[in-house]
């Protein structure tokens, strides 16, 4: 029974110029992807013995997944030998495609080689076949020779000479043309097959050949678009890509698709100044953290650097590469949803302190010693010497448009003098001592003089720092002498005071002593110059273990205070008292680097050159 097979009922089809005969082609091995492809809706499978991965075992493999999957399998044999002819027929290839035929007496002897006899000698010893076919092994032995379709390839120059002879050939049913082989033989570059005019006549020849015999004409196609071109063009048979083109353009492209989507939604980095080894900084890329519901995102515009920095800076053993700097102030780019009272635009200086808020210190109002405190630079918390920080809404304090991007970097630390006037009750009929006139003492200094105090001593070791603290609101600078004899330290820092309470006619001495350097020295002075009933501040951070006259606390009821960051509130009077000129904080800024050299920044801020050092975190 001679039931035709898909493959020629396809090509009757594509005779009548309905579809064309569509297939597609293996390279690689594997029952499981013949059958997969098989089940993709084309006419036929070819099986590449010629130049695919395909071993005889895998090609009767794949011939019977094609078969099972109702779908015709094509073998592509390796050369023009009756033996892989009869290998692919007895498989039960329903074609058979033979590369490289170049004359009419090899045409012949391909259809010999596929036909029984009387046709042809191919012998008849078929096992397997009848099953690919669906037929008794009786019914395909008798049908086989008008059932199996026999491919030509014409793929060279000769091939083309003799197109319209190999196409006469009884028994040859399709010309199909490899054009690769072709524009090779014919001397060109074989991909470069498209565009070369010599190589398109000839397959329109190949083409008119073998219409003009009856035959079918097939041709090559990597993808749709050459496919349906082809079909316009006359041939019958095409097929439509090949599993290596697939993997490589599908799995690639897929590939090149997620680089770009990932390249899309990489989060956006910004500059930020990294501690990465003791005394070095690097400027490294860093991402932006995404502002929660209760965040506002913040351009950073100016970020102060103090002591502290320099000490995290010199500090051989930060825990991570941490981004250094808390004194910072911008403009909110972003806020996020639940934020009500933020806006995007709004200049603000930020609050780099973490405070819990539910601990029994927050809770009473002191977020500056919170017990779980995570501070801005301040190993492991990253700070603000960054292009971007995302922080709770709170934290960024609206500033005035008068105060400038430079005063505003120092908001911090004048917020923290804040917290220290409060903890020293000034008021303008106090008298003061500041011990140390470096940014601190002069911030207090400046707070002093805001708040009208009447007269404000300050001391330092350093006659220019002196000079400087006078022409800032100070009503009288001090060299604080050096125990060079070794005198007892008591005796020599009460002997000290007493001449300066003698000299600046104190009477009994000041309310109010600010020790702010640190130096033990200057510690014991500052309760040798208080009167009974006194107050000290000890705000700088000097060593560990300084010894101190304690008797004075008790004899003359003196008081000695920590002062430490500042608590709620303190920012805001900071930012007010710049806002109305009571603080002037220019006078202060002596140097201003981009972030691109903070390293330089922070070296220099090590040396303690200048007074206020800033950053502008956007250069
Ligand atoms: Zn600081
Ligand atoms: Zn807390």
């Amino acid at each position: 029974m001679a039931t035709k097979t898909r493959l020629q009922t396809s090509l009757a089809r594509a005779v009548a110029r309905e579809a064309p005969s569509v297939g597609q082609w293996l390279e690689f091995p594997g029952y499981q992807l013949a059958r997969t492809v098989a089940s993709l809706g084309e006419d036929w499978v070819l099986i590449d013995c010629e130049h695919g991965a395909i071993s005889d075992t895998d090609m009767h493999l794949q011939v019977a997944a094609v078969a099972s999957a109702n779908c015709s399998p094509i073998v592509r044999i390796p050369a023009s030998e009756p033996w892989m002819m009869k290998r692919a027929l007895d498989a039960g290839a329903h074609g058979i495609m033979v590369p490289m035929c170049e004359t009419a007496a090899q045409a012949r002897s391909i259809v010999a080689g596929c036909k029984y006899p009387p046709t042809g000698i191919r012998g008849a010893g078929a096992m397997f076949a009848h099953s690919a076919f669906n037929q008794s092994p009786r019914e395909y032995l008798t049908s086989a020779n008008e059932n199996i379709v026999v491919i030509v390839q014409i793929e060279s120059r000769t091939a083309v000479e003799n197109c319209e002879e190999i196409a006469g050939v009884e028994g040859v049913d399709m010309l199909f043309v490899g054009p690769n082989d072709l524009a090779s033989s014919m001397g060109h570059v074989a991909f470069e097959h498209p565009r070369i005019p010599e190589v398109q006549e000839a397959i329109a020849r190949v083409l008119r050949a073998a219409k003009d015999k009856g035959k079918y004409a097939g041709h090559f196609a990597l993808g749709a678009e050459e496919a349906a071109r082809r079909w316009r063009q006359g041939f019958d048979f095409v097929n439509c890509g090949a599993d290596i083109v697939a993997v490589g353009a599908w799995m690639g492209g897929e590939m090149e698709r997620l680089k770009g989507l990932i390249e899309e939604t990489k989060m956006p980095t910004n500059r930020a100044a990294v501690w990465v080894s003791h005394r070095t900084l690097a400027v490294q890329e860093r991402p932006i953290t995404p502002p929660g519901p209760n965040d506002v995102l913040v351009q950073i515009i100016s970020t102060g650097i103090c002591g502290s920095d320099a000490h995290n800076w010199n500090n051989p053993n930060v825990s991570k590469q941490l981004i250094l700097g808390h004194e910072s102030a911008g403009v909110i780019v972003e806020v996020g949803a639940a934020v009500k009272d933020r806006q995007v635009g709004q200049r603000v200086a930020v609050e780099p302190g973490f405070a819990c808020s539910t601990c029994e210190f927050c809770r009473r109002g002191n977020q500056n010693t919170c017990a779980d405190l995570k501070y801005c630079g301040l190993d492991p918390t990253d700070g603000t010497l960054q292009q971007y920080f995302t922080c709770k809404a709170h934290m960024a304090v609206p500033i005035p448009e008068s105060v400038s991007w430079e005063e505003a970097g120092a908001i911090q630390p004048l917020a923290i003098a804040v917290q220290l006037a409060r903890r020293a009750a000034l008021s303008a009929s106090k008298t003061v001592a500041i011990f140390g006139c470096g940014p601190l003492g002069l911030l207090v200094i400046a707070i002093a003089k805001a708040y009208g105090v009447r007269n404000i001593l300050v001391f330092d070791i350093e006659q220019s720092r002196l000079d400087f603290a006078l022409s800032y609101g100070a009503d009288i600078g001090i060299l604080s002498p050096k125990n060079t004899e070794n005198i007892e330290p008591l005796k020599f820092a009460t002997e000290f005071t007493s001449s300066v309470k003698q000299e600046h006619n104190l009477s009994h001495g000041v309310d109010i002593s600010i020790e702010a350097s640190g130096a033990e020295s200057s510690a014991q002075m500052a309760l040798t110059i208080l009167k009974p009933g006194g107050t000290c501040i000890q705000a700088g951070l000097g060593k560990q273990l300084t010894s101190v006259p304690l008797f004075l606390l008790t004899a003359n009821e003196l008081t000695l205070k920590g002062t430490v960051r500042f608590t709620p509130g303190c920012y805001a009077e900071a930012i007010d008292l710049v806002q109305s000129k009571r603080v002037d904080l220019k006078p202060l800024i002596t140097e201003t680097f981009p972030l691109t050299r903070v390293q330089e920044a922070f070296q220099a801020q090590f040396e303690r050159r200048g007074i206020k050092i800033v950053i502008m975190n956007q250069e």
